[in-house]
């Protein structure tokens, strides 16, 4: 009788709660009546890395047996890069469009979208964003990377700090990345990191310098394992 009764309740919550706060299909627009992010035809479509470095998350063609990528066989400073989505579109388009305007909205359902997709089991201590440099974090107003570990995990630790500007990563190649973002960022407060294992978000993961330059500073700071999850792999 209770339990029907909470069902109900629970049932009435849900259709008030849609009809103050309509949601739609991220993708297509359709008008979601059972609330949610997706509709299932835009959901199955979405561009999942489904077969990749175990490592670093490399995308691999299909059908390719598991194996560490080049880049990884020599190590890596992180014990994993989990990485739900391809950079591909609409992925990459909604990430673009989060990165360069303040669409609250947008913000949430990425950050929904990057908690549903990640293993459920997964265990850590602090959640560290990607740090932007002052300029730029002033020019666009909000760090996305940031924004993303509030929303997705409840929590936001920020300890990493960016210790000097550098030109944008997408507009260099592989090894001017990586000389790029050497020294680039320090650790705030040491004894908070200390023993700790860290997640460490940020919103792409292409070549891996910025991450693998921010899991060095971590490491180096104490902190036990690193593990790093980005919306998408490029
Ligand atoms: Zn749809
Ligand atoms: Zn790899």
């Amino acid at each position: 009788m209770r339990s029907d009764f909470s069902s109900f309740l629970a049932g009435l919550s849900k259709k008030i709660l849609s009809f103050l706060f309509p949601e739609y299909c991220l993708s297509c627009g359709r008008y979601l009546s059972e609330g949610g992010l997706l509709c299932p035809e835009c959901e199955r479509e979405l561009p999942l890395n489904r077969n990749f470095c175990p490592l670093c998350a490399r995308p691999y063609p299909e059908g390719a047996p598991p194996h560490p990528c080049g880049d990884c066989l020599s190590g890596r400073p992180f014990s994993r890069v989990l990485a739900p989505f391809l950079y591909e579109p609409p992925v990459s388009d909604w990430i673009k469009r989060f990165k360069f305007s303040e669409d609250f909205t947008l913000a949430r359902a990425l950050s929904r979208l990057l908690r549903r997709y990640l293993p459920p089991d997964l265990s850590f201590d602090l959640v560290v964003p990607v740090p932007l440099g002052r300029k730029r974090l002033f020019k666009r107003g909000f760090n996305q990377s940031a924004l993303l570990a509030r929303l997705a995990f409840g929590r936001l630790d920020e300890i990493l700090v960016r210790t000097r500007e550098t030109p944008p990563q997408s507009e260099l190649s592989g090894a001017e990345r990586r000389r790029n973002v050497r020294r680039a960022f320090s650790v705030r407060d040491e004894a908070r990191v200390f023993a700790r294992r860290v997640l460490l978000i940020d919103d792409v993961m292409t070549t891996g310098a910025t991450v693998e330059e921010c899991t060095r500073v971590l490491r180096a700071a104490g902190a036990r394992e690193v593990t790093v999850a980005v919306l998408a792999r490029a």
